[in-house]
């Protein structure tokens, strides 16, 4: 038995000693004809043994007020037995109540432990450079500007730039996706990744406590205070469940005798045998365990889900609304026509370049891709993003103004429309028009893939909504056989349209959800206003982790069909524990009242649905396998 901790080693020997302390009690008192007392003392050196912290438990609980939990159940059932002079019994029903107790710590112990296995990505080291020769460091010595070397074979501690060098990378652990990605001088890289052919040399650009790995591995363990409906459900269901059994076997107990005339003993074990029955423990522990394996599972695959409460409600996903830009498309657009007005070609492609220099929208890291010459930032002063319009900055003493039609509308510009299909970017020079860059962006390979999944699993709307043109949304929403598509909407319009989509779901199905899904760039309203809020693309994005409800790692749309199957199959084992648990309690408590069970069936029957639930939870823990 390995990987058992302290306590659960001591509960082990308990039960092994107090088993073996039966074995002599029994034959002595079948064998020999011995007075009740010295008998009973025989039985209650195993039960003591066994049951001590039981006994103590409830003793402290009902001191604090608390009287009705589990452990008073089993001491009230345990010492009612010794009452009868039913001793084996009384030991047996303790015994495999603390076996059963256990199992449970154990089996939640092991399914954290492979969550956090899974996720297999905290770096033990850093390797850093000095006096010549590298030097293995704890990677929270490490500050932001710092070199790092990561070997082939490594696990890049720390979020940075590299300096030298040219790699390949594998993203398993952080994405669930094989393929390695390649990445070489001037790349940015995240912690948590292999590197796996050539040593590369990283400045850090994050301390270990900002870096992705941390961040990661802190949303998965915060995840499982995120309590499901599900969970609230069984801690209240135990508030009153407990306190109604124990008075129903009293009155198991004492009514039969006085009404009817029965006789004491026999209903008073009756009683007894119906309250060891009674214990919801299965419940108790299987349903978070089942949630906690849904999560597990998911991350395995590149889905980070902050709580069980977001298995639950994505489980019943009825409308899927989409962001155009970096989700449903790479937001990695080619320039594919420059039509000046009153300068050259490159010249308008240098002015929008730099009057976007500090922005890090899709729009902006394309054009100055297409510049693709440096920036010098001593030419730029007072800029100005205008989130779903554009920006404006002083370069050269010249005012520039770069975005759509509305950003020309407020500055009382009025621009020259493009035949061409694609995103107009506009630019204006000291107020007067100067023409217009299109660029144009690609659908992600997946996109199409994405949608159909979806609709296979009954998804009933599929929504696009994005502040791009008509022409270009169109064109896409057709591409992608989506519902329904709105175009040239402010990040205020899509809250606003969110909302009405929100209406439209209630009367559609009060009990479904409306999934978000954006890239995290300025959506962070919108993902909060949604039923569930998905952030693509994780990966760097801070803003993205902090709004949404669930993160996917890579930028794949197709993931959001997996994380809802996943909810699905989470969400079927706990419905089946909770069923399973109650029918099978609730025949051998009628079963125990009509007489029919004994004290033994009761206890098999507690510690075999705990078992068969808790095998049953653990199975959530592979969901992460579907595909
Ligand atoms: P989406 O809804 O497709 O994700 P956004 O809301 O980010 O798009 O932007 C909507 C529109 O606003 C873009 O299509 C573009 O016309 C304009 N825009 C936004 N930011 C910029 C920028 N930095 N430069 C130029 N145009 C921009
Ligand atoms: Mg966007």
């Amino acid at each position: 038995m390995s990987g058992l901790t302290k306590k659960q080693k001591r509960t082990l020997i308990r039960i092994v000693l107090s088993a073996i302390l039966l074995i002599p009690a029994w034959i002595i008192t079948n064998h020999f004809d011995i007075i009740w007392w010295k008998s009973l003392i025989i039985f209650l050196l195993p039960y003591g043994l066994i049951g001590w912290d039981i006994l103590w438990r409830a003793v402290r609980n009902i001191a604090h007020g608390q009287i009705f939990d589990e452990n008073f159940l089993m001491c009230i059932a345990t010492i009612g037995a010794f009452a009868l002079g039913e001793y084996p019994e009384g030991v047996f029903v303790m015994l495999f109540y603390q076996i059963g107790e256990l199992f449970q710590s154990y089996a939640v112990g092991k399914s954290r432990r492979s969550v956090s296995e899974m996720m297999n990505i905290r770096p033990d080291y850093a390797n850093v450079r000095r006096d010549g020769k590298l030097v293995r460091t704890d990677p929270e010595e490490i500050k932001a500007g710092d070199v790092i070397i990561v070997k082939p074979g490594e696990r890049i501690p720390l979020d940075g730039v590299i300096i030298s060098g040219s790699s390949s990378l594998d993203t398993a652990a952080l994405t669930g996706e094989s393929l390695p990605r390649a990445a070489e001088t001037g790349d940015d890289v995240i912690s948590g990744c292999v590197n796996i052919s050539g040593p590369l040399e990283i400045r850090v650009t994050k301390e270990f406590g900002q870096s992705t790995v941390t961040r990661i591995l802190e949303l998965v363990e915060n995840s499982s205070s995120k309590k499901a409906k599900a969970e609230n459900f069984i801690t209240r269901f135990a508030r009153y469940y407990t306190p109604c059994v124990v008075g129903a076997a009293a009155l198991l107990a004492v009514l039969p005798p006085i009404v009817a005339g029965g006789s004491w003993t026999e209903w008073i074990r009756r009683a007894l045998i119906f309250l060891v029955i009674s214990c919801p423990c299965a419940l108790v522990i299987s349903v978070p365990l089942s949630f906690f394996g849904g999560i597990g599972g998911a991350s395995k695959k590149g889905i980070l889900v902050k709580g069980g409460n977001y298995l639950e409600v994505l489980s019943r996903t009825s409308y899927v609304v989409f962001d155009k830009t970096g989700t449903l498309t790479k937001g990695v657009f080619n320039v594919t026509a420059i039509h000046p007005d009153q300068c050259s070609e490159s010249e308008l492609l240098e002015l929008a370049a730099y009057a976007e220099a500090y922005s890090d929208h899709p729009i902006s890291v394309s054009l100055k891709d297409a510049y693709g010459k440096n920036i010098d930032n001593d030419r730029i002063r007072e800029v100005k993003e205008i989130s779903g319009k554009g920006v404006k900055a002083v370069v050269d003493d010249r005012e520039i103004a770069a975005g759509n039609d509305k950003l020309m509308e407020s500055i009382g510009v009025k621009c020259r429309p493009c035949h061409r299909i694609g995103t107009t970017v506009h630019v204006a020079i000291n107020k007067s028009y100067a023409g217009h860059i299109v660029i144009s962006d690609e659908v992600k390979p997946d996109s199409d893939e994405a949608i159909r999944a979806l609709k296979a699993m009954g998804v009933k709307k599929t929504v696009m909504l994005t502040g791009d043109g008509k022409d270009v949304g169109e064109s896409i929403a057709a591409q992608l056989n989506l519902d329904q598509v709105y175009t040239k909407l402010l990040p205020a319009d899509k809250v606003g349209k969110v909302e009405e989509l929100l209406d439209e779901k209630e009367h559609y199905n009060k009990k479904t959800a409306l999934v978000f899904v954006g890239d995290g760039i300025n959506d962070a309203p919108v993902l909060s206003r949604a039923d569930i809020g998905i952030a693509m693309g994780a990966i760097g994005s801070d803003a993205a982790i902090e709004a949404a409800d669930i993160v996917l790692m890579d930028d794949k749309p197709s993931k959001i069909a997996s994380a809802i199957k996943i909810a699905k199959k989470t969400m079927n084992i706990v419905r089946q524990n909770i069923i399973f648990a109650l029918a099978v309690k609730i025949a051998v408590m009628i079963l125990g009242a009509l007489g029919a069970a004994d004290m033994w069936a009761a206890v098999f029957a507690d510690v075999g649905v705990s078992a068969l639930a808790i095998l049953n939870a653990m199975r959530a823990l592979s969901v992460g396998n579907i595909d």
